[in-house]
């Protein structure tokens, strides 16, 4: 791991199954951490129960260090919008009530986060990450007053991501963190093949590139961002 570059993995769950599996990959592996939470894709399968196991886990497990992957996606759509919004809305207030920050997926569906978010800033305080972040820089602009932060991986190494540049520099550098989304979202030269953690350096080139960084700068800013964002990491020598 240390010889890809990587300092620790956050595996995130979608669903009751992959969090708890990701909770028992942190407990085995020591610089593994975990995400739990459920999915918009998963959304019309949620149920209280759910709720209360990622209170436990979050209680009972310090490696936890976020309530995710949660939000909205009306471009599969997969759940119905109005189960996709409530849990998204319950999930958000159960990582509150934890002092979890949260980790956000939103695919096509930004002015319904951007009311959620207005209707819910008092349950944002521990930190919101949009990641793999596909919105504009005007969005950006307007969710300055949340305490939100932005995620890139494989997608800002796409020929077809011609206006990404602009949204990476609109985000304030200390709100940038980089990930992987694997299996998906392969950067290029690897497109059409599995992700996997240790392509995270091509993703840390094509940022350096857009902000004009050197690679290890945007290391550094990012890591730290990492640490900050999700704060029970700073427990842990990684
Ligand atoms: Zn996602």
């Amino acid at each position: 791991m240390e010889s890809d570059g990587l300092a620790a993995i956050n595996n995130v769950g979608y669903d009751v199954k992959s969090s708890l599996v990701a909770v028992e990959l942190a407990a085995r592996f020591d610089k593994y951490f975990a995400t739990v939470g459920i999915h918009p894709h998963d959304a019309k399968t949620a149920k209280e129960s759910d709720y209360a196991l990622f209170e436990k886990l979050v209680k009972e497990n310090d490696k936890v260090v976020a309530i995710g992957e949660i939000g909205l996606d009306f471009h599969y759509d997969l759940s119905p919008r109005e189960d996709q919004e409530r849990v998204f809305v319950d999930q958000l207030r159960l990582a509150h009530s934890l002092h979890m920050p949260t980790v956000v997926h939103l695919r096509e569906a930004y002015g319904v986060m951007t009311r959620l978010l207005k209707e819910n800033e008092k349950y944002l305080e521990y930190g919101v990450l949009l990641h793999c972040y596909s919105g504009s820089k005007e969005l950006v602009k307007e969710y300055e007053k949340y305490d939100l932060y932005y995620s890139f991986g494989g997608a800002i190494t796409f020929k077809n991501a011609v206006d990404k540049p602009d949204v990476v520099r609109a985000c304030p550098l200390d709100r940038i963190l980089l990930e992987t989304d694997c299996p998906y979202m392969t950067p290029v030269p690897f497109r059409c093949t599995t992700n996997e953690p240790a392509r995270i350096g091509l993703v840390a080139d094509r940022i350096s590139d857009i902000l004009g960084l050197d690679r290890h700068h945007t290391e550094t800013v990012t890591y730290n961002n990492t640490k900050r964002f999700f704060a029970r990491m700073q427990e842990y020598p990684i």
